[in-house]
């Protein structure tokens, strides 16, 4: 290790000596630490820096306090201010850095300040456990052993003091024991020396101290004296060991060199190196203690020669070593160094770093050299050892797959590294470079201090999943990762810290994937909020959905509720509508024949298939037999085959049961079901039972037809195996209707056939009657013309105006007649048509020669048309002229005064033809009933005009035989006016 620059010119307690002293401390296996009057480092070497986990510059200027804060406070610095104030040695145990071993320090006044020295005593620690192991044997060896040795018991009183101390203060043991030893001290060092050995003693510290003690020949010579504190295995304290030895001639050497050396001794003191001196004049070596402390040779039995120092040297070292050295004085180098085994007291081979410093006279030539010889054997084992361990190391790591480096040293040099970290840092070469060098781009990132702080505090570091950036394929640029990865701190077989090992996993790959992971589970979590809060809303809609949904089935429920009513309602509007219906066509089909045995049939036909598979109307007759009128069924066959049963099989009217029960009460009969077997037992015979069963009547209803209180048949509506339907008690209603319109339309057929049978029989009397009346009638108009004729003989005047009274009155006779057979022979429809064109126009001037005559009388005004259009129409013109002159003579009949007039019209392939008067009108409550035979409107001045009532009623018939009709329109007491209305051809 190089000299650091910044320690340039430190102010050190060997100033004047060149640098060797520098130098030896600069290769020092112990901590030193220089410090100025205001407690500033001055000057650190290499050991301390690393113990205080720190390079040189970060500690050189700043306070001690500071920079090894172990320090601070409590007994170090009691102990340490102690050492500076009062000029005086101190010795304590105490760690120098935090958190490390306790060490020995020994701090001691420099014309500066104060120099510190710090050593690891653990290997000291375990030697005195081993001479703890038995006290005889140790007693023994102590007897045996060249120097003076003591024991003390825990309460510090001398237990044993061996030969050779009682040899030198020829006294015995029992004078010696407890603390008669004092005795011997040199009264002015004894204060002192009591002091420094209680203060020791009460600390459990070891102890090094001078005095004088008298020597049995009365002489006080000066003595080390060096105590160390005893433990049994089980730790308890025993007391001390210690060891005294005559240091009188080296602290009689020449003042001007002990003045010299004084700083050398102090630094001999305060080093555990073995320091020679060689004289070159005279060829004498002298060494210092550490001679016997280190190599265990005691200052007896070491020769001051220079021969005695080759003879301990390894042969195979010797040659190499002593020719080298006289090469380095024969050329006046300053400086001399060796590495070589050194022969140890007990025969081992010591490893020694010796170094030899070349000190000139005057004249500038070599007079002596000084060294300092240091005990690397520790150092070289753990070295060697490390080298194995390292080589082993090196070994597994290369086969490692771990990326695995190893650090060694405050500057962290990689010594080893497994190919997987070689090829994580893009193959570059580590090994040998400080990390910084190594790895420069992840030092800038801070590892190296994290590297450092393992190092220095022996605690190791993991990271986990930290972001590191490097070049990993040696483009230059660096490429960024995750990496685990743990600094492990390496320790020694001595304790201390001597590097760290790295194991790095890249986790980039891992922690992408756990970065995916980590947005996807956020994602998934975010995604599984969102799908809560879909489902929570979800949820809610759910809940309206289900209100919605009770709140529909309700609806439902009500709505299947009123549907049921609506189908119910619809079923029985239904049923309603097909009463209706079949009502309605009952009333249209039975208004439309007046013919009863039609309207029978028709009854029948009506209720099949709708409301029957079977229908029947039956009735009674005088003689009390009930008849079959109508039967109704899909098969006309079958209706003839019924009669036929009828009439083979009659009704017994007496029956408890069916049509005669009906016909007996006037009440309806339900069966809803016939029960097997009562048609069997109703039947006359075998024959009969045959065709009950044939036709398998299952179910029933008679209702009886029944007019103005009295029954006269009964309706039978009956379901067979054709429909396999059967009645319930909702059919009766629409059976007793149809029965009721039945019995009407019965009836009136019945009582129009009667009426018409009648009226046959009136027209046919008027008929005969007339056609009687008529031939007298004629004999009373022909004679009473021949009277008027003067045949046989001219009548008086007088008597002429009797005989125009009678003809006037035989001819009005004779027209009513006339009209009496035109109504006859049309109601027996026996009036026939002959076809003609008829020209208007000599129409128009016929109906002013019948009307006028008749105008005239009663001094009213004729109107007739002055162009006829169209001017012909294709009909009967007899029948015409006879509908004309009615309604002409009505005309003037029942009109006092004002006018008649007469028009003629063509609309639409028709020709109307007006008769219009200014007469008394007529009632819209008479207007069709004037046009019914025999029937006038019953006031005065009808009775007053007269007349048969027939008139109007030929003259509708004929036109409407004619194709056409008559009609009228009126206002009353203004006249009216009747139409005749003709098709034109
Ligand atoms: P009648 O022989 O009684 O005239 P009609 O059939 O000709 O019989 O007439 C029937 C009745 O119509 C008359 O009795 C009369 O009351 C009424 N009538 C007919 N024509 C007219 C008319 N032009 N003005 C008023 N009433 C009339």
């Amino acid at each position: 290790m190089s000299r650091p620059p910044d320690a340039g010119a430190p102010s050190t307690p060997h100033g004047d000596g060149g640098t060797g002293g520098l130098d030896i401390l600069e290769h020092a296996a112990d901590a030193f630490v220089a410090l100025d009057g205001a407690w500033r480092l001055t000057y650190v070497n290499p050991v301390a820096a690393t113990l205080a986990g720190r390079p040189r510059g970060e500690l050189l200027g700043h306070p001690l306090w500071e920079r090894f804060p172990a320090l601070a406070g409590g007994e170090a610095e009691r102990a340490l201010r102690r050492a500076a104030r009062e000029g005086v040695v101190v010795e304590l145990h105490h760690p120098l850095a935090e958190g490390g071993a306790p060490m020995e320090l020994r701090a001691f006044p420099t014309p500066d300040g104060l120099a510190v020295y710090a050593r690891d005593v653990g290997a000291e620690r375990r030697a005195e456990a081993a001479v703890r192991e038995s006290e005889a044997r140790f007693r023994a060896l102590a007897d045996t052993a060249p120097v003076m040795i003591w024991l003390s018991d825990p309460q510090n009183l001398g237990t044993y003091f061996n030969r050779p101390w009682l040899q030198f203060t020829g006294r015995t043991l029992e004078e010696e024991l407890g603390t008669g030893w004092t005795r011997a001290l040199h009264p002015d060092d004894l204060p002192r020396a009591v002091e420094h050995c209680s203060a020791a003693f009460e600390a459990r510290r070891e102890f090094r101290m001078e005095f004088r003690m008298r020597r049995a020949d009365g002489a006080y010579r000066w003595v080390l004296d060096h105590g160390i504190p005893r433990y049994d295995d089980a730790g308890a304290f025993l007391g001390y060991v210690g060891s005294c030895i005559d240091i009188t001639d080296l602290r009689a050497a020449s003042d001007a060199l002990r003045e010299r050396e004084e700083r050398y001794r102090l630094v001999m003191r305060a080093t555990r190196d073995v320091v020679w001196d060689w004289d070159l004049a005279t060829n004498r070596v002298r060494w210092n203690e550490a001679i016997e402390e280190v190599m265990g040779h005691a200052p007896a039995d070491v020769e001051p020669t220079a021969r005695w120092w080759y003879g301990h040297i390894h042969p195979d070292d010797r040659d190499r070593v002593v020719l080298g050295i006289h090469e380095a004085i024969r050329l006046r180098a300053a400086q001399w160094s060796a590495e070589y085994r050194f022969l140890r007291a007990g025969g081992e081979w010591a490893h020694v770093l010796d170094r030899g410093y070349l000190l000139r006279g005057d004249d500038g030539r070599p007079v002596r050299m000084i060294g300092a010889m240091q005990d690397v054997t520790g150092r070289k084992r753990a070295e060697a050892a490390r080298e194995s361990e390292r080589e082993r190391l090196r070994r597994v790591l290369a086969q490692l797959p771990a990326a695995v480096a190893v650090y060694e040293g405050p500057e962290l040099v990689v010594v080893a590294a497994s190919d997987a970290y070689h090829r994580f840092v893009g193959g570059r070469d580590l090994l040998g470079r400080p990390f910084r060098d190594a790895l420069p781009e992840l030092a800038a990132q801070g590892f190296d201090r994290l590297l450092e702080d393992v190092y220095r505090s022996g605690r190791p570091h993991v990271g986990t999943g930290v972001d590191a950036a490097w070049d990993d394929d040696g483009d230059g640029a660096a490429e960024p990762h995750v990496i685990d990865f743990v600094y492990q701190p390496l320790v020694g077989a001595d304790g201390a810290v001597y590097g760290v090992v790295a194991h790095v996993t890249d986790v980039t790959a891992r922690h992408r994937a756990e970065r995916e992971l980590a947005e996807a589970r956020a994602e998934a979590e975010a995604r599984a909020a969102e799908g809560a809060d879909l489902a929570r809303r979800l949820a809610e809609q759910a809940m309206v959905l289900r209100a919605q949904v009770e709140e529909s089935r309700s609806l439902a429920a009500e709505l299947r509720t009123a549907n049921e009513g609506l189908v119910a309602a619809s079923r029985s509007a239904d049923a309603s509508r097909r009463r209706i219906e079949l009502l309605a066509e009952a009333s249209s089909r039975l208004a439309s024949s007046l013919d009863f045995r039609e309207t029978v049939r028709t009854v029948a036909q009506l209720a099949v298939p709708a409301l029957a598979d079977w229908c029947f109307v039956e009735t009674q007759d005088d003689t009390g037999a009930i008849r079959l009128l109508a039967a109704g069924h899909a098969d006309p066959a079958k209706v003839e085959w019924a009669f036929e049963v009828m009439r083979r099989y009659p009704i017994d009217p007496d029956a408890p049961y069916g049509t005669a029960n009906v016909l007996r009460t006037g009440e309806p009969e339900v069966v809803f079901e016939i029960p097997d077997g009562l048609l069997d037992a109703a039947a006359r015979d075998e024959e009969h039972r045959a065709i009950y069963r044939a036709v398998a009547f299952r179910s029933h209803i008679s209702v009886p037809l029944t007019v103005a209180g009295r029954t006269f048949g009964v309706l039978s509506l009956v379901y067979g195996d054709e429909s396999g339907r059967r009645y319930t008690a909702d059919d009766l209603p629409l059976a007793r209707e149809l029965a009721h319109r039945a019995a009407v339309a019965i009836e009136n057929a019945r009582l129009y056939g009667e009426a018409l049978a009648a009226n046959r029989a009136k027209a046919g009397f008027l008929a005969t009657m007339s056609h009687e009346l008529r031939t007298p009638l004629n004999a009373v108009t022909g004679y009473a013309d021949l009277l008027l004729l003067g045949i046989p003989e001219p009548i008086p005047e007088r008597a002429r105006a009797q005989v125009e009274r009678i003809l006037l009155a035989a001819r009005h006779l004779l027209s009513i007649i006339e009209e009496i057979l035109a109504y006859s022979r049309l109601e027996a429809g026996r009036e026939t048509i002959e076809l003609e064109a008829v020209d208007l126009a000599a129409l128009a001037g016929e109906v002013g020669a019948i009307i006028e005559p008749l105008a005239a009388v009663k001094g009213l005004a004729v109107h007739l048309p002055e162009r006829v259009e169209p001017a012909t129409v294709v009909t009967d013109p007899r029948k015409l002229r006879q509908i004309l002159v009615n309604l002409l003579g009505n005309a003037v009949k029942f009109t006092a005064a004002g006018s008649v007039s007469f028009g003629v019209e063509g609309v639409d392939g028709a020709v109307l033809l007006h008769v219009r008067d200014t007469g008394i009108g007529i009632e819209p409550a008479h207007r069709e009933v004037i046009f019914e035979p025999f029937r006038q409107v019953d006031d005065a001045s009808t009775r007053v005009a007269g007349g048969t009532g027939l008139g109007l009623s030929v003259s509708r018939s004929l036109a409407r035989l004619l194709g056409g009709d008559v009609t009228v329109e009126s206002v009353p007491g203004e006249g009216s006016t009747f139409t005749v209305r003709l098709p034109r051809a």
